[in-house]
């Protein structure tokens, strides 16, 4: 790749503020070899070709050099981005060729049921040419999930990858790759960090976008503090009852300079790096679809406010209020990335729970934020946030009750490092680590 064409890849180290892992030895190996592969597999080559030829015969033949998992992607763009996985991932125009889309019809339990494919199945019919996984928050394939089905898929030439969501923790539920993921990833709350920050790479538009933006108004303060704002139509609250938990988690947790409220004056205070050394400025960057946090925010720490102080500015930034998700409009969802990638430059990051958005920043950044709680019901939550344990992404929607008949796993090992998310009790995430001796 040249340093022109993708600059964001040679560039972005300069604007993180954290580098809390770097990828282990093995994983370093898996990944060159993995380009290696891909560079022998892609569209263009001979080995694609016959593949693509293999997949009109109607059946999977053994001892291809090239496997495919084709990557289906739907949702807003950090869903998008979440249910991407390394060894899997590769983008590949053969969807329409194969007409299925996002067909959960012809998902994987189905083929089982139906004994086309699987331990039942009619030996002599062969292996389907392509199976299609619904991982999302439907989860149609639990048993992706069990050893003994691995085994099956691993003879299947293309599988279709349906999913909005994060699952690199289920992986672990699979007994046999449990050696291979620790040597992979030692440190277990590394793992997005660590793919997002390899594999992410905003094209030149995109990264020209956050770079301008970045320079004018954030690179000049001292701290930075990434407000991630989102708001479901499930979880909808007021304005003031969302500002109001807004507050209340920033007293909690220390996240925001506090202002005196009796005589409204802004002053950085607290232990954090804010109001701290000779530049001693604080900016907050605010990403939402709505303007209303950041009216809010800028007032309170209005400038004439802040001169009241004891010196320390702070400076409130919006880039976009957009009102709407508008998934099918690409200069919308470039403008929804830079602002995934302004909150990664953060030092410090407040982000909503359940949001996939919140959660790219988040690894991506390299910081354990301090997460919001959802108003499930509309109802304001008691307590307002949460500091995250890890910087993981939650995995919202684990595999549960199905029947693996393979390997047990260890659950004992498991317990040490999956953990309930800090925002909703039915997802899982890696959290602390678990260093390989
Ligand atoms: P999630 O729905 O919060 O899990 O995050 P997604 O990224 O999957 O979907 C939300 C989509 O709404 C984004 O991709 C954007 O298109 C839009 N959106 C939500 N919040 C923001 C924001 O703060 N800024 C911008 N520019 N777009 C946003």
């Amino acid at each position: 790749m040249d340093r022109r064409s993708c600059r964001s890849r040679y560039e972005s180290w300069r604007y993180y503020k954290h580098f809390p892992y770097v990828a282990s030895p093995h994983l370093q190996r898996k990944l060159r070899a993995y380009e290696a592969r891909h560079r022998q597999c892609a569209p263009g080559t001979p080995l694609y070709v016959k593949s693509v030829e293999q997949l009109r015969s109607g059946r999977s033949a053994e001892g291809m050099e090239c496997n495919y998992v084709v990557w289906i992607p739907f949702d807003g763009l950090g869903n998008r981005i979440l249910s991407m996985d390394i060894e899997e991932y590769m983008r590949l125009p053969v969807t329409n060729l194969l007409g299925v889309g996002q067909d959960i019809e012809k998902s994987y339990t189905r083929l089982l049921d139906a004994k086309v494919i699987g331990p039942a199945a009619n030996a002599t019919a062969g292996v389907p040419p392509y199976v299609y996984l619904s991982l999302g928050w439907q989860l149609k394939d639990l048993l992706f999930f069990c050893g003994e089905h691995q085994l099956v898929l691993a003879k299947v030439n293309w599988l279709l990858l349906y999913s909005d969501l994060y699952f690199a923790p289920s992986l672990y539920t699979v007994a046999e790759f449990q050696d291979e993921l620790r040597r992979l990833f030692p440190a277990k709350e590394s793992v997005h960090h660590i793919l997002s920050r390899y594999l992410l790479h905003p094209t030149n538009p995109v990264w020209s976008m956050v770079t301008r933006y970045y320079r004018l108004y954030l690179a000049s303060a001292s701290w930075r503090i990434g407000v991630q704002i989102r708001m479901f139509s499930f979880t909808s609250i007021s304005a003031d009852d969302m500002y109001n938990q807004i507050l209340a988690c920033s007293r909690q947790e220390h996240i925001l300079p506090e202002t005196d409220a009796d005589n409204d004056e802004a002053v950085a205070t607290g232990g954090h790096g804010y109001g701290s050394g000779s530049n001693n400025s604080t900016a907050i960057f605010i990403a939402s679809l709505y303007g209303d946090y950041y009216k809010r925010l800028r007032s309170r720490y209005s400038d004439q406010h802040a001169a009241k102080g004891t010196g320390a500015r702070v400076g409130v930034f919006q880039r976009t209020h957009e009102e709407r998700q508008a998934t099918q409009n690409l200069a919308h969802n470039q403008r929804a990335l830079a602002e995934i990638y302004l909150l990664s430059f953060s030092e410090a990051l407040l982000t909503s729970g359940l949001s996939t958005f919140g959660y790219v920043s988040s690894s991506l950044a390299g910081v354990r934020p301090v997460i919001l709680l959802t108003a499930f019901d509309h109802k304001v939550p008691e307590i307002p946030c949460r500091r995250a344990v890890s910087m993981e992404p939650c995995n919202l929607k684990p595999p549960q009750g199905m029947e693996c008949r393979g390997k047990p796993m260890d659950i004992e090992g498991l317990a040490r490092h999956i953990g309930v998310c800090e925002d909703f009790k039915d997802g899982v995430k890696f959290f602390l680590l678990d260093i390989v001796a």
